[in-house]
């Protein structure tokens, strides 16, 4: 993708920023057909764009996946869902549902119904909440029904589900569109939770029939039809990540994040490099100063870790990142491939997962942080 940048590099904020993001919303797209194309056709694969797409632009995501066909999407906060809205208002999209993952919240309730929003409702406390402004309104409102069947997390519990199956006047007046759990540990296929969980929401949509269910994430589509029943609910996979251990699917990257050369310094053995001094060259070296820092989500615990590449050849980050700047051993690096202005920040030889295991972390957090000061480019969709 480095010559996509380059061809872009003629507009003006690019010579502004010192970092770029070019997210491939095609490859997005391709992802979320590989993923619907798991489950029967009878199956809807919803997207996930909660926290902005994973960082990535919940507009821009949605639109494409719109584009390509996706019908139902799911965000986490009603603050996400008016965005969107509003973004799908503008785009024709209007008649396209937006579930609310957090539910109708105390007051809420004008607003989730004024934006044609639909809440998981997780507990009975939101379930009368979302039946009393039902009533109010003399409307039928459409919602779904969350049951935690072991992640004690969001949802309804073990004894909340037994007193709905038997008092199901509770729902007179709500419109529930589908029943969902979610899982606990679905990227391990062998987990035998996963199983148990199956087994438990099969229990528990038995007593709602009719009703469609889901219960898949991303790791749950990889994980068999048994799982996909009447909507999957990808999210990761959509942006590119394998969920799973066992790499089983053909995802493509969707992203591409370059930073600039800001300058090319020759230093002895001896100095040292960055706040605090942390590292003493060993020998004569050439630094390059790079144009991306921890404000930008490039974590300050890479330093010493990650590996930039520089026209086409791999370079250690040495010394602390700073919140603007990182430093570079340029030192074994040809000449020809310092003439590059750009440093690719994650490439093949330092993919997101390897960034996300020197962080102790999983690829989801990083693609949330990163950062708004980059100049993003959005190519492809429709
Ligand atoms: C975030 C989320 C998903 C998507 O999970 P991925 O692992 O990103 O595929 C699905 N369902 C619920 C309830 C979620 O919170």
């Amino acid at each position: 993708m480095t010559t996509q940048l380059f061809q872009n590099a003629a507009n003006s904020a690019d010579l502004a920023a010192d970092s770029a993001i070019t997210v491939d919303l095609d490859a997005i797209v391709e992802n979320w057909r590989y993923i619907d194309s798991l489950s029967s056709p009878k199956t809807k694969t919803a997207a996930m764009v909660k926290a902005n797409g994973y960082g990535l632009g919940s507009g821009a995501v949605a639109s494409a996946l719109a584009g390509a066909g996706a019908e139902i999407f799911f965000v986490a906060s009603l603050g996400e869902a008016i965005e969107l809205r509003q973004i799908f208002r503008a785009k024709n999209h209007d008649n396209l549902p937006i579930m609310v993952l957090h539910g109708a919240q105390r007051g809420q309730e004008d607003a989730l119904a004024a934006h044609h929003l639909i809440p998981v409702l997780n507990d009975l406390e939101q379930i009368s909440r979302w039946q009393l402004f039902a009533k109010k309104t003399g409307t039928s409102l459409p919602a779904l029904l969350h049951f935690d069947t072991g992640m004690t997390r969001l949802g309804l519990d073990a004894d909340q589900a037994d007193w709905l199956i038997q008092n199901k006047a509770a729902l007179d007046g709500l419109d529930i569109a589908y029943v969902m759990s979610h899982l606990v540990s679905g990227e391990l296929i062998d987990d035998p939770v996963n199983r148990r969980q199956l087994a438990c929401f099969n229990d528990l949509r038995s007593w709602f029939p009719g009703v469609p269910s889901s219960l898949a994430n991303s790791a749950g589509c990889l994980l068999g039809r048994d799982y996909h029943f009447q909507m999957t609910r990808p999210g990761i996979a959509l942006y590119g990540i394998h969920p799973l251990e066992k790499v089983t699917a053909q995802l493509r990257p969707v992203f591409d994040w370059q930073a600039r050369i800001l300058q090319i310094r020759h230093a002895v053995a001896g100095d040292r490099v960055g706040y605090g001094g942390t590292v003493e060259l060993q020998r004569d070296s050439r630094i390059a100063t790079i144009g991306v820092g921890y404000a930008d989500g490039y974590r300050r615990q890479l330093g010493g870790k990650a590996k930039v590449s520089i026209g086409g050849q791999v370079a250690p980050v040495i010394g602390r990142i700073s919140m603007d700047s990182i430093t570079v051993d340029v030192t074994d690096l040809d000449k020809a491939a310092l003439r590059a202005d750009f440093a690719a920040l994650i490439h093949d030889d330092y993919r997101l997962e390897a960034m996300a295991a020197d962080l102790g972390t999983i690829s989801y957090e990083i693609i949330t942080n990163l950062g708004q000061r980059a100049n993003w480019h959005y190519h492809g969709g429709v």
